[in-house]
């Protein structure tokens, strides 16, 4: 075929094509029938020889795939080969492909040998499912190679390079910039849209209008692993379809999103809950339960005697997140204890908690330790909600007020000088 970089070295790339005793020109449809009519004779339950089954087998897979078929007219069995073992199907083929095409076979042809893209989706998993692991539906719509075709886009099998950009997938136009010089501009080829080939409407396939693609939707089974990390990525390799005909199919790429969850937050392997509890739990223990991620509902007892401070933890060994990849292993848990204390108590409590909780003699009566001749009494009180917030609103409060003292300062010491100081 014109404008195709030959191999560099001499390759043996016909004896597939004897094997099936076909022209190397030969449709999908001829290598088809030739193959059919000698699998056959050849058939070792009919008395056939079974190596020679196995070789006519072996090239009737290649030639019927038109990349493989690609690969094989220009460098022989042994890039086959070659590409087969060392990823295991699609992958390695991927990969041998991009490294030839890669090396400059031929310029033209190396976009239409590309991987197609990757497809990065967002995985929203709630906690539940990271700590028991679990699956997920999933649907997807892809483009995959038309089967009627076998993605060629043709009826015959037949490819037909592109008459507008010659098989290159990209026109060049010139551009005048001013007298005597031209700009060239490149751009994808607007007829077969940049992957080279183009079917002419007598031989289209009638399935794929000759797009060599058609739509597909997928309901993929997500397995999600226990102790996955929001971040984890799930791949699904090669189930992304294809971006351009006669791409290797591209990969299907999760990425996990943790969702929130109401009572726990996660750090790392381990969790972390708040427990509101009374004054009155608070002093004399308390018992209460939860229900933890997986269903169980768990009962944490403090014993009596044992005081409750507001803010401090308490350590639930092991009943943390599960380690991905050991999940019998498990980090902590910790419990937050905030204390709600009671809004007003009534005079009655009063004398009874301070009968129960005595309080030293000098506070009982307000003064304290002070000079009880200059105690003055404190008459505007207020409440105070939120103290971060009413001090960022005093901020400005006495603007205006320091500010000749302030230019004092400045004249005395220039700035320069302070900063030196402040560096010792
Ligand atoms: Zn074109
Ligand atoms: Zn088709």
């Amino acid at each position: 075929m014109p404008g195709r970089g030959g191999p560099a070295k001499k390759v043996n790339n016909t004896r597939y094509y004897e094997l099936l005793g076909v022209s190397k020109d030969a449709t999908v449809d001829e290598i088809k029938k030739a193959h059919r009519k000698l699998a056959l004779k050849l058939h070792p339950d009919k008395g056939g020889d079974p190596d020679k089954f196995k070789e006519i087998n072996e090239a009737y897979d290649v030639l019927k795939d038109p990349k493989k078929r690609d690969i094989y007219d220009q460098y022989g069995e042994d890039a086959l080969k070659e590409g087969m073992g060392s990823g295991g199907g699609g992958g390695g083929m991927s990969d041998i492909l991009e490294q030839m095409f890669g090396m400059g076979g031929g310029g033209a042809r190396r976009q239409r040998e590309r991987k197609s893209e990757d497809v990065v989706h967002k995985l929203q998993v709630p906690l539940e499912d990271l700590y028991t692991g679990g699956t997920k539906k999933l649907s997807m719509s892809r483009q995959l190679p038309c089967d009627t075709c076998r993605g060629t886009g043709s009826k015959t099998g037949k490819r037909y390079e592109c008459q507008t950009c010659q098989g290159t997938g990209v026109q060049v136009h010139l551009r005048p910039l001013g007298p005597g010089m031209m700009q060239q501009i490149q751009s994808r080829c607007s007829n077969c849209g940049g992957n080279g080939y183009s079917t002419p409407a007598g031989d289209q396939c009638t399935n794929c209008k000759g797009k060599c693609l058609v739509s597909d939707k997928k309901t993929f089974e997500v397995h999600i692993e226990a102790g996955m990390k929001h971040g984890s990525r799930i791949v699904l390799r090669g189930e992304a379809g294809c971006s351009e005909p006669g791409l290797a199919p591209g990969d299907i790429i999760l990425v996990v999103v943790q969702k929130e969850h109401d009572v726990f937050q996660r750090a790392g392997v381990d969790l972390v809950m708040e427990k509101h509890i009374s004054l009155t739990e608070a002093l004399t223990g308390c018992t209460f339960t939860f229900k933890h991620l997986d269903g169980r509902v768990l009962r944490v007892t403090i014993p009596q005697g044992e005081v409750i401070k507001p803010g401090t933890f308490k350590c639930l060994h092991d009943e943390g997140m599960p380690f991905h990849g050991r999940p019998y292993q498990k980090g902590n848990m910790y419990v937050r204890f905030n204390v709600d204390f009671p809004d007003t108590v009534s005079d009655a409590q009063a004398v009874a908690i301070r009968a129960a909780l005595p309080i030293p003699a000098a506070a009982a009566n307000g003064t304290g330790t002070m000079d009880t001749d200059d105690t003055e009494d404190v008459h505007r009180i207020t409440n105070v909600a939120d103290i971060e917030a009413e001090l960022k609103s005093r901020v400005n409060i006495a603007k205006g007020a320091g500010e000749s003292y302030d230019s004092d300062d400045d004249d005395d010491m220039p700035r320069g000088q302070r900063v030196q100081c402040a560096q010792q």
